[in-house]
């Protein structure tokens, strides 16, 4: 039998190849305040709470406590009220699903609408998608100015109709970083009788203390006529660990289709909050406690600390001839395109100098960009990065295109996805240099311009048979 020190030195070692989650090097999925003590805070809550079950508030009451705390400070940030009512939940994701799940199931008992839309701005975050697609929405998408990457309300208003249960802005989008006319999108909403979501996950937690800064931020939260519901993620700029979200609701009488009881089987009488069952209580603890550390102060520092980063990386891509930034950033989110070289080759020659920017792939009209999540430790790391980006750019621009052969591109473009079999699949993987139970190639340019090449459609089930081909676990 290893000892414990075997084993934690063995967890150590698998994390050698992932991308540093401390340090200010990762420019997504990581969001980092670089505050001392506040992981070992955080860690040594969650394990206070580890063994303790969520699923039943009444033999851990303690729960509720927490929760209630944790709801309420969101509530009061951003613009409720007494009458506000949330839920803790795993992430924007989670967050997401239940509020929709509230519209779809309040305009079925309000308006005995069954055939549900949902209305989205093609910026929305995908998180509404897979919602539509777990609980049987259709999507209506509207689409964004090429310039300022918001939809116009006007065009929002004309995709609301008979069959539209719920109607979402975002604020800030999580793509390109900008702030969707909340107010409007909520005013219109409100006239046809209309369920609205403000998707404020990664924003909800920066915004209302960039304000407080004296920042110039449109109205974007509850207080708003119209708004009724908003998700905020505290495991992004409330720094708690991954696993941590609240939904708001304007009242508990919009939160109660959020729940969901059963007393249709043999065993304890049945209500869940949110989606989980059984779940731990450390998430929510470890988060509690992230949010008393900091408290509203230590919000508002870290909001400026992450803003004057932002202006720094914004300011130093501008001066990087071949780069731009898109959109006008409403927060510490930075969407960069480049004239001269491709974002993918850029991303791949940072990631060779330790830094990771996110490749994100054309969408409609607008080219391959990359994002930047920059937060209170990108700082101290600002001038490092923007000198490593300057040569990447200048290395990438010489290097061949990673788009596949014309022909290639072709034949994947023409392909249909409804006849695809197993060796088909096989082939494409192959052809993007993808050897199964080897990983991920080292650069990924290459297999992330032959995916762009593939309509939406088959983007997806090529997305789905790679991923598949990672996790190849066959038990023997
Ligand atoms: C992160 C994010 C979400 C939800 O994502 P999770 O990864 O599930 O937390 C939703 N909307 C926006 C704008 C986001 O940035």
């Amino acid at each position: 039998m290893p000892s414990d020190d075997e084993i934690l030195a063995e967890l150590t070692r698998l994390r050698a190849h992932d991308a540093p989650t401390r340090g200010g090097r990762t420019f997504a999925y990581v969001y980092e305040a670089g505050l001392p003590g506040l992981d070992d805070l955080a860690a040594r809550a969650y394990a206070t709470f580890a063994t303790v079950n969520a699923l039943d508030m009444t033999v851990f009451p303690s729960v509720v406590r927490l929760e209630n705390d944790v709801v309420a400070f969101a509530a009061r940030l951003l613009g409720g009220d007494d009458a506000t009512r949330g839920s803790f939940t795993s992430g924007g994701t989670e967050s997401i699903l239940l509020a929709v799940k509230a519209a779809r199931d309040h305009a079925r008992a309000t308006r005995g609408l069954t055939d549900p839309a949902i209305v989205l701005p093609a910026t929305a975050h995908v998180a509404f998608r897979k919602a539509a697609h777990y609980l049987g929405l259709r999507v209506v998408t509207v689409p964004v100015d090429p310039v300022t990457l918001t939809p116009d309300p006007r065009d929002m208003a004309g995709a609301v109709g008979e069959r539209t249960a719920l109607v979402v802005a975002s604020a800030p989008s999580y793509a390109h970083g900008v702030l969707d006319p909340v107010a409007d999108i909520a005013a219109l909403a409100r006239e046809r009788g209309v369920w609205c979501h403000v998707d404020a996950c990664v924003g909800g937690m920066v915004l209302p203390y960039l304000r407080r800064l004296g920042r110039d931020i449109a109205p974007f939260d509850l207080s708003v006529p119209g708004v009724h519901s908003l998700s905020v993620d505290l495991h992004k700029y409330g720094f708690a660990d991954k696993g941590a979200s609240v939904v708001l609701y304007r009242d508990a009488a919009l939160r109660r289709h959020q729940y969901f009881a059963s007393a249709a089987w043999p065993g304890y009488p049945v209500v869940n909050p949110t989606i989980l069952g059984s779940r731990s209580a450390g998430l929510l603890a470890s988060a509690w406690a992230v949010l008393r550390h900091v408290g509203d102060d230590g919000y508002a520092d870290l909001a400026a600390a992450a803003l004057r980063a932002t202006e720094a990386v914004v300011a130093g891509v501008e001066r990087i001839d071949g780069l731009r930034v898109l959109g006008s950033p409403a927060s510490t989110l930075v969407c960069v395109a480049s004239d001269i070289t491709d974002p993918l080759n850029v991303a791949d020659e940072m990631r060779e100098r330790g830094w990771f920017l996110q490749p994100q792939l054309s969408f409609g009209g607008l080219n391959r960009t990359l994002h930047l999540t920059v937060t209170p430790a990108t700082g101290p790391r600002a001038a490092d990065m923007l000198a490593d980006l300057a040569e990447a750019v200048r290395v990438a621009a010489d290097l061949p295109s990673p788009d596949p052969d014309p022909d290639v591109a072709e034949a994947i473009a023409a392909l249909n996805p409804a006849e695809l079999g197993p060796e088909d699949m096989a082939a494409v993987l192959a052809a993007a240099g993808i050897v199964p139970g080897e990983g991920v190639p080292a650069r990924s340019a290459p297999v992330l311009a032959l995916l762009d090449a593939a309509p939406q459609e088959l983007k997806e089930l090529f997305l789905v048979e790679f991923v598949g081909s990672l996790f190849s676990a066959s038990g023997a």
